[in-house]
């Protein structure tokens, strides 16, 4: 049975109690509105650790737009239920005043360089200071051995491994494989704000991504990202944000196509007013 702690002091106490017994704590944070993607972290947190916590906290301050805040789907009563059912031993579900006690003002300290200036730092500006302040803070509380994070968040699990350097803890950042849909678009909590028609052109995203890896061999960097955004914007209600062909580790562009090892593509598009994001590794 699921057990909720609302009260950060509760949620420690308990915690240590059961790393005091020699558990094995894995931790999966999100901001609800759960899909098979958020349940594929509790699965993999479940199969390597003997307690599965998670979280749902909707991080105020990684929103850059805050109607995007606003309109975030909420659907925890539903949430809880599929957590519960899913194995999930404990669950953190606080306010915003016990998170942030002392107000939203930025608090990280931390100087993550050029990781936060490109591609969703580059659109969405203060998202990762926002992403880096809350994922440490839910660190410091859940102390866990290891973190479950998506794939899908490409960005977010490189300044997640930079914050764990940061903090020398040591926690172990878990890369989860992306959740699709049969037609190919990765879940995300966001989908369910897309329109019947938005929702069949959302696929173009993925399937311009998918294009870059297959055609990575005979056209130059430039011209991939250029013809996989123009692919994009021609599709009915669609924008590209941004194409771009990165190192999976250092995310600094590639030189050209000889380079054929650790290539990631990094995709950003709005369909209608809703933003989407995904990534496809190339090798
Ligand atoms: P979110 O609730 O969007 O903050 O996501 C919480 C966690 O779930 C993050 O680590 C995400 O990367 C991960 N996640 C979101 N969508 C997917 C997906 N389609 N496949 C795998 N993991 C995902």
């Amino acid at each position: 049975m699921i057990q909720i702690f609302t009260k950060t002091n509760e949620l420690k106490k308990h915690l240590t109690q059961l790393k005091n017994g020699g558990k094995i704590i894995g931790f999966a944070p999100t901001m609800g509105a759960l899909h098979n993607g958020h349940l594929s972290l509790i699965a993999q947190s479940n199969n390597q650790c003997d307690i599965t916590a998670s979280s749902i906290f909707v991080n105020p301050t990684q929103f850059d737009n805050k109607e995007d805040l606003v309109k975030y789907p909420d659907t925890t009563r539903k949430d809880i239920t599929i957590l519960d059912a899913k194995g999930t031993d404990i669950l953190y579900l606080p306010t915003v005043e016990e998170v942030y006690p002392d107000g939203t003002k930025p608090t990280i300290d931390f100087d993550f360089g050029y990781l936060t200036t490109i591609a969703e730092g580059a659109y969405r500006a203060g998202h990762f200071e926002g992403v880096a302040q809350i994922v440490s803070i839910l660190l410091d509380i859940v102390t866990p051995h290891k973190i479950f994070m998506g794939q899908k968040d490409f960005q977010q699990c490189a300044l997640v491994h930079q914050l764990i350097r940061f903090k020398q803890i040591d926690t172990e950042i878990v890369v989860c494989p992306i959740i699709r849909e049969a037609d190919g678009l990765a879940m995300s909590s966001r989908n369910m704000r897309l329109g019947d028609q938005e929702r069949e052109k959302a696929i173009i995203l993925s399937q311009a991504l998918q294009w870059v890896k297959k055609n990575y061999a005979n056209a130059n960097i430039a011209d991939l990202e250029e013809q996989a955004k123009t692919m994009i914007n021609e599709t009915e209600f669609c924008k590209a944000d941004y194409i771009e062909i990165r190192d999976r580790t250092t995310l600094k562009p590639i030189a050209d196509n000889s380079i054929k090892d650790n290539v990631v593509v990094l995709g950003a598009a709005y369909v209608g007013t809703v933003r989407l994001i995904d990534n496809m590794i190339i090798f």
